[in-house]
């Protein structure tokens, strides 16, 4: 087991700056994912790890040998890929001890570290199969047992559940959390899912064009998300943000003025609610109100989604650069979710009172997106 250390590293394709000045401390032993929607650069940072992909510049470390020039194999990890490529013609056993074979480790060591293993992964009435007798989610399981026998620095996986189906990857997710807590080896996974990432990362690093925005435990993410397109990125059903004005003691947006403790020291704002922070006001008593029409209503069986419009345009990164680049703002009217309790008397087309946290309220530049601090005094300025 070992630290993975990058420094300012730097990965350009022609024209294209796939990973841009990137550094981080991956500590022995933790479980790091890497997280970002398609073409963020999270694949190629991996790959700069591993060795399969060359730096244009900074410098890749694994405990203390500093490795941006080794090869792959002389890198000491494992990787596993979206695409388990097992050796169809050789059996689960084969499979798992071919990496040992290959590096002459003796025969009895690799049976008794494949044997091992095939335990550990549930594997062991497996053993004498081929891949092709498998299911999805054993194949990934072998593939998995191939990269632990060896016993790597490290393990780099990418998008290891993503050919899996639904069920199959909650169940895959939890065997992997509880087989890095008995392992305790250093991992690093990407995935562009942030609820696998949320689950299983003991730390998160959320990617954008090429760089880390934030890196940091998943509660810190989801409470003090530092920008617009993380706030936005994390939590599930996604943020509402909207445009915003402080007004007094309170914050505007749309047709609803909401007082707030301490409002932020920017007149326009983007406000940021979660759909957890609204109740349907008939279970949240003792809460500031705002009256919705409902526009939809979908009902989970263990709480219900409302939907409702707010008169202000929607903020979202996206629509924030869109709008720079096109000099205006967007004029439409942002549809926001609430989550309430199953019970909720809400109907569609009827009207709803939602309890609404302030505390919980997040607030932004809408210039920079940077999250904007609410605990210092508030003083008014005007744009
Ligand atoms: P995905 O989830 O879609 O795999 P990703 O976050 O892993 O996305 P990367 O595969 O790392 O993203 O790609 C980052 C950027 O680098 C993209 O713009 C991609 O088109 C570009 N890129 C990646 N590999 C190459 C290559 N071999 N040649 C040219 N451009 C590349």
């Amino acid at each position: 087991m070992a630290a993975i250390r990058l420094e300012q590293v730097t990965k350009a394709f022609g024209a294209v700056t796939a990973v841009d000045d990137v550094s981080l401390e991956i500590a022995d032993g933790e479980f790091l994912v890497l997280v970002g929607p398609s073409g963020c650069g999270k694949s190629t940072l991996l790959r700069m790890i591993a060795g399969l992909e060359d730096v244009t510049g900074g410098e890749v470390w694994i405990g203390d040998r500093e490795v941006t020039d080794f090869a792959p194999r002389s890198r000491d990890i494992a990787m596993v890929f979206q695409t388990y490529a097992l050796y169809p013609h050789m059996t689960v056993r084969q499979n798992m001890g071919y990496g040992l074979k290959a590096r002459r480790t003796p025969k009895p060591e690799i049976a008794r570290r494949v044997a091992e293993v095939g335990e550990l992964l549930g594997l062991t009435d497996l053993l004498e199969r081929r891949p092709a007798q498998l299911s999805g989610g054993q194949r990934q399981r072998v593939a998995m047992g191939r990269a632990i026998v060896r016993q790597p620095q490290a393990f780099l996986l990418d998008e290891p559940l993503s050919n899996l189906d639904a069920k199959l990857r909650v169940g895959m997710r939890a065997s992997l959390a509880q087989l890095h807590q008995r392992l305790g080896v250093t991992t690093v996974y990407v995935t562009h899912d942030q609820t696998e990432a949320m689950t299983l990362g003991q730390r998160v690093a959320v990617m954008r064009d090429g760089r880390i925005l934030q890196c940091d435990r998943p509660q810190v993410l989801y409470r003090h998300p530092n920008n617009l397109f993380i706030a936005a990125f994390i939590g599930s059903p996604a943020m509402n943000l909207v445009a915003g004005t402080v007004e007094g003691n309170g914050v505007r947006f749309g047709q609803y003025l909401v007082p707030v403790a301490t409002p932020p020291a920017l007149e326009h704002v983007v406000v940021g609610i979660r759909p957890e922070s609204f109740e349907d006001a008939a279970f949240a008593p003792g809460m500031p109100t705002i009256r919705a029409r409902v526009e939809v209503l979908e009902e989970l069986g263990s709480d219900a989604h409302v939907f409702f419009q707010v008169e202000a345009p929607p903020m979202t990164a996206e629509v924030l650069e869109t709008a720079s680049e096109e000099g205006l703002l967007p004029t439409d009217r942002a549809l926001f979710t609430a989550r309430v309790d199953a019970r909720t008397s809400a109907r569609v087309g009827a009207e709803l009172d939602l309890a609404v946290d302030p505390a919980s309220f997040h607030f932004f530049d809408p210039d920079s997106g940077a999250r904007l601090d609410t605990s210092a005094a508030p003083v008014l300025a005007a744009r």
